[in-house]
């Protein structure tokens, strides 16, 4: 890759900004100075210092993120503010976007990445990656509730759902619970309580497949994956 465009890609600027920045001598490849923009270096061996401070090249961003209400999960909304936005420069200069979305009032566990093909694998119907949810839900969410999920609801559009598996976790006239669903149709978590005549009062994502939302994350902040965290979802 050349050097002027992994620089501009990193966020040192423009290509004229890079070409200034090299022509100053605070390029170092693997100890040598390096002036000129056309050198090819290859970030994943060499090693490439910008004022002595080592520049780690990587094309792909991966990042769990503890979306808060409010946030749209979009990359640009004229009107509200979007999880992109709550990125740092260094993260938001690889253009990454959400990985599937979450209601603006739904809270929780949203991937966010560069890597097409990773989101692909995890968004595509045929994959039927699990998504666990915690819910609280106006009315008694009762056994029969938690059979008919499991057989599928019929939704306001007559769509029938996938099996859902539905752990009742406290019950009241406001109950608590923990449904994953394989699929991700429009409002599906809602629209699927409504077919039982209950109302969604909040909503969070806890767990993409097999990967937890770290409990550490505050809302509205985020992390990068670990190569583990990352191998768990592909
Ligand atoms: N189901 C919903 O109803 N909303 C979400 O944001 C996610 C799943």
């Amino acid at each position: 890759m050349r050097m002027d465009k992994l620089l501009a890609n990193m966020g040192f600027g423009t290509r004229k900004d890079v070409k200034k920045l090299m022509k100053s001598g605070s390029v170092h490849v693997n100890g040598e100075i390096v002036k000129e923009g056309k050198v090819h270096v290859d970030p994943e061996k060499d090693l490439i210092t910008v004022f002595g401070e080592k520049v780690e090249y990587k094309s792909h961003v991966y990042l769990m993120m503890n979306k808060p209400q409010g946030v749209i999960s979009a990359t640009e909304d004229t009107e509200h503010e979007t999880v992109i936005d709550l990125l740092l420069y260094e993260h938001a200069i690889y253009e990454p976007f959400p990985v599937g979305r979450l209601d603006k009032d739904t809270e929780g566990f949203l991937l966010i990445t560069n890597d097409g093909q990773f989101s692909h694998s995890l968004m595509s119907p045929k994959k039927h990656v699990p998504k666990t949810y915690v819910a609280t839900v106006r009315g008694i969410v009762t056994e029969e509730d938690v059979e008919q999920f499991k057989q599928g609801v019929t939704l306001d559009d007559g769509y029938k759902t996938k099996p859902g598996e539905l752990v009742i976790l406290q019950q009241g006239s406001i109950s608590e619970i923990e449904l994953t669903i394989t699929e991700g149709k429009y409002h599906q978590v809602k629209r699927m309580f409504e077919a039982v005549d209950k109302k969604v009062l909040t909503l969070k994502r806890t767990k993409i497949g097999d990967l937890t939302l770290d409990p550490e994350l505050e809302l509205g902040t985020y992390r990068e994956l670990s190569e583990d965290e990352i191998d768990i979802l592909l």
